[in-house]
C-alpha cells in the first residue's frame, strides 16, 4: 500500500523534495501522495516534522 499524508500536514514542502519518484505534490490544504507512483520507501515520513505521512 502507498503512503498517505494525514490532515496533520502543515504544507512545509519538505517531503516533496525527498521523494525519489516525485509522487508528492501540493494539494488543497495539504500535500498529497500519488498512490500509483509511490514506491513505499518511507523517505517522506523520515523528513516530515509532524509525522503526517504513514503507510496505510
Ligand atoms: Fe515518495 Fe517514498 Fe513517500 Fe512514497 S514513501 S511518497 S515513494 S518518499
Ligand atoms: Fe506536509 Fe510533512 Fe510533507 Fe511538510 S513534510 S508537506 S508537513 S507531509
Amino acid at each position: 500500500m502507498a503512503y498517505v499524508i494525514s490532515d496533520e500536514c502543515v504544507s512545509c514542502g519538505a517531503c516533496e523534495a525527498e521523494c525519489p519518484v516525485n509522487a508528492i505534490s501540493e494539494g488543497d490544504g495539504k500535500y498529497v501522495i500519488d498512490a500509483d507512483t509511490c514506491v513505499e520507501c518511507g523517505a517522506c515520513a523520515g523528513v516530515c516534522p509532524v509525522g503526517a505521512p504513514s503507510a496505510e
